[in-house]
């Protein structure tokens, strides 16, 4: 039996998702609790945050009548670059701009005129750029406006009662410089209150104690630590198991984006190439616009699940794709009126299939070559995370492309990856 465990939560965007760790990484408890989806309208996606709080402290209530010990940390990861402005005690002023938010495109113009190149806070759904539309759209609210806060962050200051904190990997796409570990001076050029941006943490670093009435009220214990967070796609990594430079992890979801551990970082934006600081290394990461969705622009799942064991990856097909679901590439090729090469189309759907996950496995390979070309450590293994992942068949053939073992993940659930932060 354990003395303590450690808790991560993982604010997704179907639901939040909480797991319970014990000190040598095993799972004791997980909880789920389902959020309904952000109101679209036109580019503007948001959500009410009082639904990811109310969906929280259920996970939360449920989680701790089931821990067999006593929590000391609790991580908290969410969806990158979701935002919301709140007032000094942490009150929403609003609802939060989603992730994919993208209305604030002349926003992102006025960021490209004046961030360096290299910036995580370029595109109009960083943010940054929400942070400008915001400001520009509410000039009545801009003076109760006291902090600019991802979900991870606002959620933490909840438990804490201390608004204002955030983590490294959060902070990228509001323009935090990983490298120097600063806000940079360009931001002043952006007439930006710059009392706005929240004080940056590593992840994992402690940021306060539990409230003691939320701790009393959710029967956990008075001295629970909120430690800095980080995003989803880096609690997924860490989830993984992978810990070492030159390992791995691809994501095989709607898009293919890989990440690659290394002892130094690497920024090419033309590639849309950058690194997130994550312990005392670096977490170097690319997007292909090639994934899952070009499959399914074809095969339903479960026409997919039936094909699967026909696949015969020891017999390519010699068919050379470069899948992608529209115009245009980023990395491994930078070209945004590159178009998708999927044909001749054989009669045989499985060798199309076979195919398609041929070239996409070659875009991967591709992917890693280039990471390496620019400096990145030799590749070594990688894990997969994804709905591609669980395609045995496909695995084969990607080892065969990328030329390293393709290892199990650990676990592949964010949440189990903020847990560990706690784990250190
Ligand atoms: P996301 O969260 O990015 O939408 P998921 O991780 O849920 O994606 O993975 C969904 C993707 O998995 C789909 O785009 C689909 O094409 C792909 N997929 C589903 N079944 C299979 C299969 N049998 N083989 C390969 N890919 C599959």
């Amino acid at each position: 039996a354990h003395t303590y465990c450690h808790l991560g939560i993982d604010m997704g965007t179907s639901g939040c998702r909480g797991v319970a760790v014990s000190p040598d990484g095993a799972i004791l408890a997980r909880h789920h609790v389902a959020l309904e989806n952000p109101v679209r309208q036109g580019p503007a996606v948001e959500q009410d945050p009082v639904l990811w709080w109310n969906a929280l402290q259920q996970v939360l209530d449920e989680l701790a009548r089931r821990l067999p010990c006593p929590p000391n940390t609790l991580a908290i990861d969410g969806t990158s670059a979701t935002l919301l402005l709140t007032d000094t005690e942490g009150r929403p002023l609003g609802p939060a701009m989603m992730y994919n938010d993208a209305r604030a495109r002349p926003q992102a113009h006025r960021i490209a005129a004046v961030a360096p190149s290299d910036s995580g806070a370029h595109g109009a759904s960083s943010s940054l750029a929400k942070l400008l539309w915001w400001l520009e759209y509410h000039p009545d609210q801009a003076g109760r406006a006291a902090h600019a806060l991802h979900q991870a962050d606002w959620l933490a200051g909840c438990l804490t009662g201390r608004f204002g904190l955030s983590d490294e990997n959060n902070c990228l796409k509001l323009g935090f410089d990983p490298v120097e570990r600063a806000w940079p001076a360009w931001l002043n050029a952006m007439d930006l209150p710059t009392h706005l941006l929240p004080q940056v943490s590593p992840p994992g670093t402690p940021l306060a104690p539990i409230r003691p009435d939320l701790a009393r009220q959710l029967g956990l214990p008075r001295d629970l630590q909120i430690i800095a967070g980080t995003t989803d796609s880096i609690a997924a990594f860490l989830a993984t198991g992978a810990d070492r430079p030159g390992e791995a992890v691809t994501s095989l979801g709607s898009t293919l984006a890989i990440k690659l551990l290394s002892d130094h970082p690497i920024f090419a934006p033309q590639y849309g190439i950058y690194s997130h600081r994550l312990h005392d290394r670096w977490l170097v990461g690319g997007a292909s616009n090639s994934g899952g969705a070009v499959l399914r622009q074809h095969f339903t799942d479960k026409e997919m699940a039936g094909m699967k064991p026909q696949l015969r990856p020891e017999q390519p097909t010699g068919l050379d794709y470069y899948p992608l679901p529209g115009l245009g590439e980023r990395f491994p090729v930078c070209d945004p009126a590159m178009a998708p090469k999927i044909s001749p189309r054989p009669e045989d759907d499985v060798i199309f299939f076979q195919g398609l996950l041929e070239g996409i496995a070659t875009i991967e390979a591709q992917g890693y070559a280039l990471l390496r070309e620019l400096g990145a450590p030799a590749l070594t293994s990688i894990r997969t995370v994804g709905g591609g992942a669980g395609n045995p068949a496909w695995t084969r053939i990607r080892e065969a492309r990328c030329g390293v073992p393709m290892v199990a993940a650990r676990e592949t659930e964010a949440a189990y990856g903020a847990a560990l932060l706690g784990v250190g």
